[in-house]
């Protein structure tokens, strides 16, 4: 194992030990649920938003390790962004799990994103690494209650 997968795997590790924004949050301005039915991975997310700027966000659920890190790690990065910056993070995270990053320095630029990059070997986990990212996004968009990887 090369010493960045090994970098990349403590990222994952940490955050699925101890994910970081893991509680509920009291009168959110969205909260939207999110499921993943190919592995069982079951989030809620919530945000306070104030204009364009997330304030605050947090989860709560339970499913595998990629998933919860994942969602740790996303929240951990979009708090405080705009909803524009965060969108952003969004698609560079699809880029990145989906195989299509512009080789070694988008994925550098990237941070503790990059963590996930392995996860674009595994078709079947790729759904589990975004799962937080589209419930992100759908909460972004409207306040629906219930999205799926379906
Ligand atoms: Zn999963």
């Amino acid at each position: 194992m090369s010493a960045l997968r090994e970098l990349y795997q403590e990222v994952i590790l940490d955050h699925n030990k101890s994910p970081r924004n893991f509680r509920r949050m009291e009168k959110p301005d969205r909260k939207v649920e999110g499921y993943n039915p190919l592995c069982g991975d079951h989030y809620t997310i919530f945000l306070k938003l104030e204009n364009d700027i997330i304030k605050d966000i947090c989860f709560e659920g339970a499913g595998c390790a990629i998933s919860k890190a994942s969602a740790s790690v996303m929240s951990s990065l979009v708090k405080g962004k705009t909803k524009a910056e965060a969108e952003m993070l969004f698609n560079s995270f699809h880029r990145l799990v989906t195989g299509e990053s512009d080789g070694v320095e988008e994925i550098e630029k990237l941070g503790k994103l990059a963590a996930f990059s392995g996860v674009s070997e595994f078709p079947a986990r790729v759904k589990c690494a975004s799962l937080a990212w589209h419930t992100l996004h759908a909460a972004l968009a409207s306040n629906e209650h219930r999205v799926s990887t379906e």
